[in-house]
């Protein structure tokens, strides 16, 4: 070691050494994680029973904490970045992602002003654009990076307010003033919801419109909703349409809801976490159709853009209304480049902010646009091919359509058929039994229009490693279990 390099953080000789090793197992982890369990195999507790109480008073040498991460942490991950990912929403951390993380929490710069960050600040912006052009959203959007869809869907809904009260919440809150509301479909996110929450207008102030048959915000029962709360002296104030919903992936007529918020005045977010991504190939640009005219969009690159937690990017028309929204600038961090450079701290709740824009940039260079888009294909192409199964099955069901790489299906022995508890305890069954093997995991919902709800299970295709074997062998295993599940019920 040389003594010459003073440090109290570790010496650089040893973080060389440490760092070669830690290289190695992200090498081979990414190469052996296909024959680990999907979903880990521990109980609630269990890790933390493993855990010291408090703190270490001394500290511990990096290769005991590897080894304890190794032996207490990975058996005890469930692999998003495992190839036999089907539940939620698949996603990826890339190698292209990899690497940026661990320089970015080297630079750990904080992106907080222009000065405090100016690559992380220009390159957010830039990144943002690409990610626009990527998806042939018009270039008057631009955007910033938000951790999370659900961060995004609130600080637009937060401008969204202070514009609709010409932002006077912005000074005297909401106190005294007629109830705001947001409209968004039965399939909508939670992160709506929970956004009303935050916002202040409570779980009420977001109205959940009812959908059509193939699970889409119905224009007409919204214009509906939007006259009769003004009847009741309700104000209101923005719509979340949903391209890719969670449950169902059914994608909202965002061109008929664009015509309702321009008649009505009112802010278009739009919630494209998901589906989004599906824009980068030229087949599928049709699931933006309408976003032209929008406030806000979301779309989460760490989601289906390969790129690690977290990276969600907001777009919008107008920065300024965010700007107006947020910005408080106190002496203390007013700077020379106030008037020529963006501070992004002053577009969203968070001060400090992470060098996000590094793995997006990497990730966007490495795969490049027709690799994305010819990853996205195959995606959607797996699912189509698995539906396909589902459908030429007697004894299995599709729910809903499939525009996306996700699908709903189940498994209904004629005994069953019309026996809504008695298909959601088989089910059930298939999918524990299914997820306990290790090889895959698929996870569940409910789907309802009208009559019962009836228990799907669902199936997601998204990990940049997913191959058709994968699907090709969770089918095999499905059929094989339906199987075994029904003899011995
Ligand atoms: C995943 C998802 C969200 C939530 O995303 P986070 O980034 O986890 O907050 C919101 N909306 C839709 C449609 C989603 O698919």
């Amino acid at each position: 070691m040389d003594e010459s390099v003073e440090t109290n953080d570790m010496h650089p000789d040893e973080l060389r050494r440490h760092a070669h090793a830690v290289a190695d197992w992200i090498a081979d982890f990414v190469g052996r994680v296909e024959d680990l369990p999907v979903l880990a195999k521990v109980r609630p507790g269990e890790v933390s029973a493993q855990l010291p109480a408090r703190a270490p008073e001394h500290g511990e040498s990096m290769d005991t904490i590897l080894a304890d991460f190794d032996r207490l942490i990975v058996p005890a991950t469930t692999h998003w970045n495992h190839p036999g990912f089907h539940a939620y929403f698949s996603n990826t951390g890339s190698g292209p992602g990899i690497l940026a993380e661990t320089l970015i929490a080297t630079l750990n710069d904080n992106a907080m002003l222009w000065r405090t960050g100016p690559a992380a600040t220009e390159l957010e912006l830039r990144t943002c654009s690409w990610v626009r052009d990527l998806l042939g959203i018009p270039e008057r959007f631009e955007g910033h990076i938000e951790d999370t869809a659900s961060t995004s869907t609130l600080v637009a809904l937060a401008a969204a307010r202070h514009r609709i009260t010409d932002g006077a919440v912005r000074e005297k809150g909401l106190a005294g003033r007629p109830p705001l509301r947001v409209y968004c479909s039965e399939e909508a996110h939670s992160s709506v919801e929970r956004a009303c929450i935050v916002l202040g207008l409570g779980v009420e102030g977001c109205r959940r419109v009812a959908v059509d048959d193939d699970f889409r915000l119905d224009p007409a029962t919204l214009r509906a909703a939007i006259a009769e709360d003004r009847v009741h002296g309700v104000v209101p104030m923005a719509v979340v349409a949903t391209t890719g919903t969670t449950s169902t992936t059914s994608v909202d007529p965002v061109a008929a809801i664009a015509d309702v918020c321009a008649e009505e005045g009112l802010w278009l977010h739009v919630d494209a976490a998901y589906g989004g991504a599906m824009a980068a190939s030229e087949r599928f640009r049709w699931v933006l159709d309408g976003v032209d005219r929008a406030d806000s969009l979301v779309v989460n690159p760490h989601k289906w853009l390969f790129v690690p937690m977290d990276c969600s990017v907001l777009l919008y028309r107008d920065a300024s209304a965010f700007r107006a929204a947020f910005s408080l600038v106190p002496p203390y961090l007013m700077t020379p480049e106030d008037d020529v450079a963006r501070n992004l701290m002053d577009y969203g709740v968070a001060l400090g902010r992470r060098f996000r824009s590094l793995k997006l940039w990497f990730v966007l260079r490495w795969f490049g646009r027709d690799r994305i888009a010819a990853l996205i294909e195959h995606h959607v192409d797996l699912a189509a091919v698995f539906a396909g199964w589902i459908d030429a099955s007697e004894d299995w069901e599709r729910l809903v359509p499939a525009p996306m790489s996700t699908v709903l299906y189940r498994h209904v022995p004629p005994a069953m058929a019309g026996d809504e508890d008695a298909l959601r305890a088989h089910n059930t069954a298939i999918m524990d039994r299914l997820n306990e093997d290790g090889r895959s995991f698929v996870s569940h919902t409910v789907v309802q229009r009208g009559g019962d709800p009836r228990f799907a299970l669902r199936m997601a295709v998204g990990n940049a490693r997913t191959q058709r074997r994968h699907v090709e062998d969770l089918w095999e295993r499905l059929q094989r279990i339906a199987g075994e599940v029904a003899t011995t019920a």
